[in-house]
């Protein structure tokens, strides 16, 4: 689908996967307007197609297209234009009962050339699907942290909010120095003061302590994941109690170390949800747990997982039908 200043959007079409064609002063190429979502498409029980909260993906797409100065996809657009491709390539959703999925992955370039620093007067919004096998599929495994105190990702006021891959370009070195150090991925800080826990490369914290699950709050610097939310509310539904508050390096270290705090676990729509371990940091380590993972985690897995497949009754009216 196409956006033209004075126009607006038009000219939405359904056409064959290939490779795109720019123009060498394509100002995406210079300037970095660029935005994208992702999300899946599972097989439910009766064969039929559902995408989870495509609507929220929709609506952080519009905040992130906001703060780049960018043209906002109506959110029923947005979910239509999942819809069709979804009907086009049904037959490459795997069947329901494992947790393969069909990803999709939205997003919107400026298509304007031009070298002057401004918003651009053209974009085009894309949708393309990839098959997405089972994140672990030996079995669901703790995953080791790097703490980096040497990068950030994202400043207050800055885009760290939005989806855009400007913020991916500033995780690439401390994922590879978090490689370095012999870690599967990179915690980020907050930019101030370095002490406050934020996010994982690219998945939200969760910090489980006995009945109650804690995740940082959303201070404008992190993003706000879909998995977050929704795990918010999953917990309730189960008995535990939830809370968005911040929580400080020195708390994630002490409260391992003296047993109130019992597991750790990261989520987004890659993993859904991934044990955290190991943590290392230039000031030293801790392991959370034995290696294997927590109940808790495990637990909110498996609910969330079964909603999403449509194992489990949908209570929040999250899934949408593909029809
Ligand atoms: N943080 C970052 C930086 C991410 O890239 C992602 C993945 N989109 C998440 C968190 C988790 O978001 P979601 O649950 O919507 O996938």
């Amino acid at each position: 689908i196409k956006w033209t200043a004075g126009r607006g959007w038009h000219d939405a079409q359904l056409t064959p996967y290939g490779p795109l064609s720019l123009d060498p002063a394509n100002m995406t190429l210079h300037y970095a307007q660029e935005i994208f979502e992702g999300l899946k498409a599972y097989r439910r029980p009766d064969g039929t197609v559902s995408l989870f909260r495509p609507e929220a993906n929709a609506e952080r797409f519009q905040r992130s297209a906001r703060r780049l100065a960018m043209p906002e996809l109506p959110v029923e657009t947005f979910v239509a234009a999942c819809d069709a491709l979804v009907r086009q390539d049904e037959a490459w959703v795997p069947p329901h009962g494992g947790e393969e999925s069909l990803y999709l992955r939205p997003f919107m370039i400026a298509t304007e050339v031009g070298l002057g620093v401004r918003p651009a007067d053209e974009y085009l919004f894309v949708v393309i699907a990839s098959p997405a096998g089972a994140y672990f599929p030996g079995g669901v495994k703790p995953v080791s942290v790097w703490l980096s105190e040497n990068y950030v990702r994202a400043v207050p006021g800055g885009m760290g909010f939005a989806k855009t891959g400007g913020n991916y370009a500033a995780s690439l070195l401390a994922q590879a120095e978090a490689a370095e150090k012999g870690c599967d991925q990179v915690v980020w800080l907050d930019a101030l003061e370095h002490k406050w826990v934020e996010e994982m490369g690219g998945m939200n914290l969760y910090f489980v302590y006995g009945n109650k699950i804690v995740t940082p709050e959303l201070t404008g610097s992190l993003l706000a994941g879909i998995t977050r939310d929704s795990l918010l509310q999953v917990a309730r539904d189960l008995g535990y109690e939830s809370e968005e508050r911040r929580v400080s390096t020195e708390q994630w270290r002490r409260d391992t170390e003296n047993g109130t705090l019992t597991e750790v676990f990261a989520c987004g729509t890659a993993a859904v949800i991934t044990p955290v371990g190991t943590v290392k940091s230039a000031s030293g380590e801790w392991t959370q747990g034995d290696g294997t993972p927590g109940e808790v985690t495990l637990k909110l897995r498996r609910a969330l997982l079964d909603i999403q497949t449509g194992a489990a009754e949908d209570t929040h009216g999250w899934t949408h039908p593909v029809a």
